[in-house]
């Protein structure tokens, strides 16, 4: 079973688009970048898990119901007291890019409490992300399962969601954010993430500078989406790049596009092994991996449409 940990809240969607400021309407959808890998890798007939905190309240009902609803187990839920399930406000301006304003809530209350232990010593992958690495306790506890799933040798992925607005500090970001991508077999990182560790804007001359920065790490793939450009990879054991494009599809709305490729990502190695890195198959994963991310746009909100 994938062991998912970090972040569920409800995406407040602006009903048109512009600034987040100008939204007059908002559409509530369940969302979360982790959460989202879990409903994709359900989708995917995955067996997984979804470990993370919720408000005792409407919003916390709803969102877990809606996992559990998409095939994701969520026994493992927690209802930290006085804490009100995360919100994000969201709106996509006329450019494409997306307007964030957070609630932080519950989320960030995740303990690794004796059922998230229990899962953990189940699962045969761990998947965490970024956000949860921002405030405590839920980065203690982070940091807890990637030691326990380290401890049994089973793989861990990593994808890096840097939210700056999230963060008391860049440096604080850097620090965490570098820790895990050097803590993680398998890791997705955005152009823009991949600047934010490296310093460099250029992705090819970025990837030498990643390589160098990650020795003696347990890093084994780094892969940077590049949106409709497609995605680039970086295998650690022997240095070697590429990139595998995207195909052409008419993009309705992006969200989670990362997040369903993160998922055919997984469940590909899951079942190749991650010996599979080595022997040149990768390509063919990544391959699927982009054609996962290009259907997800394909159709508004984050999770996979109910019929697929
Ligand atoms: P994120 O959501 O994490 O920012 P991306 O937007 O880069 O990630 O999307 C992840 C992957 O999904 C890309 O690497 C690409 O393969 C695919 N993808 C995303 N947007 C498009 C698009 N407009 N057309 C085709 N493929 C896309």
């Amino acid at each position: 079973m994938i062991i998912c940990i970090g972040e569920i809240l409800i995406d407040f969607v602006a009903s048109q688009p512009g600034r987040l400021e100008d939204a007059p309407a908002f559409i509530k959808a369940a969302g979360g970048a982790v959460a989202n890998v879990a409903v994709w890798l359900a989708a995917l007939d995955q067996p997984v898990a979804f470990l993370g905190a919720v408000g005792n309240d409407a919003f916390g009902r709803y969102l877990r119901s809606a996992l559990q609803e998409r095939g994701v187990e969520a026994g493992g839920l927690q209802l930290p007291a006085n804490s009100h399930t995360t919100l994000a406000f969201v709106s996509l301006t006329a450019a494409g890019e997306r307007d964030f304003s957070f609630l932080s809530g519950a989320d960030a209350q995740f303990e690794l409490n004796p059922l998230a232990t229990e899962y953990i010593m189940r699962g045969d992958w761990l998947h965490f992300g970024g956000v949860s690495l921002s405030r405590e306790p839920a980065r203690a506890a982070n940091w807890q399962a990637v030691a326990l799933a380290r401890q049994r040798g089973i793989p861990i992925s990593f994808d890096a969601n840097l939210r700056p607005s999230l963060w008391a500090s860049l440096d604080e970001a850097r620090l965490q954010l570098a820790r895990a991508v050097r803590e993680a077999d398998i890791v997705k990182l955005s152009e823009v993430e991949l600047e934010f560790l490296t310093g460099e804007t250029n992705v090819l001359s970025a990837l030498p500078i990643l390589q160098r920065q990650l020795l003696g790490a347990a890093t084994r793939l780094v892969s940077v989406t590049l949106g409709d450009v497609g995605s680039t990879y970086l295998l650690l054991a022997s240095g070697e790049y590429g990139s595998v494009p995207a195909p052409v599809v008419q993009a309705v709305d992006t969200t989670g596009a990362g997040d369903a490729f993160m998922a055919a990502l997984i469940s590909q190695l899951r079942a190749a092994g991650l010996g599979a890195l080595a022997a040149g198959s990768l390509e063919s994963i990544l391959q699927q991996a982009n054609a996962a991310g290009a259907r997800a746009v394909l159709d508004k909100g984050a999770w996979p449409p109910h019929n697929k």
